[in-house]
């Protein structure tokens, strides 16, 4: 018919009905065509790899590939609904300012383990470390290498650790979560010269006005590397996770719930524990064990 041949795309957006792909080869390559899908390919979202085809004003999308990983969000139904795909790390931002939660953490690293996403937890505003601050913040950042997580450390204002960060986000899709203020934006702006997201919130300029994107885009590093990015993804981790999953996001905790002597152990006060155990012999850090506790009884809260 009109089409042309089948190529291979990336979708960088989506909008409803429909996407924009980024063409991966042929004489279209590294430009962006709005196109259509074939209905029966199923929700694509931002970070598809997908068959494409050129149409006369628009392109249609006629193949979604297998995805390697997929952030999963509820719809107000309650579904769990694919928010982007192919995300291979997760860049948990904290900072000196405003003082780390390891509860917060704790729960990013959680839904980083439950989608098979590798993390590092990054460290901003390194500048602001003084004699107060120093002592507790690198307490807190060796329990995490302590179980083989990587910690990264940056300053955006005095431009540090910055190579090292681009070197990790090269080859590979990366998200950025963390809370309000860490200094999201000011890395992301950072890495990614003329994109000029808003500091402070992620908004794009329009013909009218100003508009806050709520739909996941990809962007490319210029060393290497992509970036998906919305307000929305910003906070995965936060998102419903269900209650019997909590302990396999804790890496250190998992492999040890089998071990208790009751194959039902809620780990509360069943004799037997061995992961009451591990936290009175200190192998387990207290501070671990109290955001898992925390966690669950947070899910709780929000299930009643
Ligand atoms: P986001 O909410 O995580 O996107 O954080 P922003 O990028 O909006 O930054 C929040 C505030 O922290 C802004 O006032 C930034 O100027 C400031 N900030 C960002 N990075 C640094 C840093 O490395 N050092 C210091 N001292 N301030 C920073
Ligand atoms: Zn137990």
């Amino acid at each position: 018919s009109e089409l042309g041949p089948e190529q291979h795309g990336l979708i960088i957006s989506h909008f409803g009905r429909t996407v924009d792909v980024e063409a991966a080869e042929g004489e279209h390559e590294g430009t962006i065509i709005r196109c259509h899908m074939r209905t029966n390919l199923g929700q694509l979202v931002t970070g598809d790899r997908v068959i494409w085809r050129q149409g006369k004003d628009t392109g249609v999308v006629v193949a979604k590939l297998e995805r390697k990983s997929e952030l999963l969000r509820p719809n107000p139904y309650g579904e769990m609904k694919p928010v982007a795909a192919n995300i291979d790390f997760i860049v948990i931002t904290v900072a000196v300012e405003p003082t780390p939660h390891a509860n917060l953490i704790d729960r990013y690293l959680v839904a980083a383990e439950l989608s098979g996403i590798e993390p590092v937890i990054l460290l901003n505003k390194t500048d602001l470390l003084n004699a107060e601050n120093r002592e507790k913040i690198e307490a807190m950042l060796q329990r995490y290498r302590d179980i083989d997580y990587e910690v990264l450390l940056a300053s955006t204002s005095a431009e540090e650790g910055l190579a090292e960060l681009k070197a990790k986000l090269d080859q590979r899709i990366s998200v950025f979560v963390g809370q309000s203020g860490v200094g999201k934006s000011s890395l992301i702006n950072a890495l990614l010269p003329g994109i000029d997201l808003k500091v402070g919130d992620l908004s794009v300029q329009t013909k009218k006005g100003r508009h806050t994107t709520t739909t996941a885009r990809l962007f490319h590093f210029p060393d290497g590397g992509d970036l998906i990015d919305s307000p929305g993804i910003r906070e995965f981790g936060l998102w419903h996770i269900e209650l019997d999953d909590v302990i396999s996001g804790f890496r250190e905790l998992k492999p040890l719930a089998g071990l208790c002597k009751f194959r039902d152990c809620n780990h509360e006060k069943e004799p037997g524990c061995a992961l009451k155990s591990a936290v009175e012999n200190g192998t387990i850090s207290e501070q671990r064990w109290k955001s898992y506790k925390y966690i669950l009884s947070s899910i709780e809260e929000q299930n009643s």
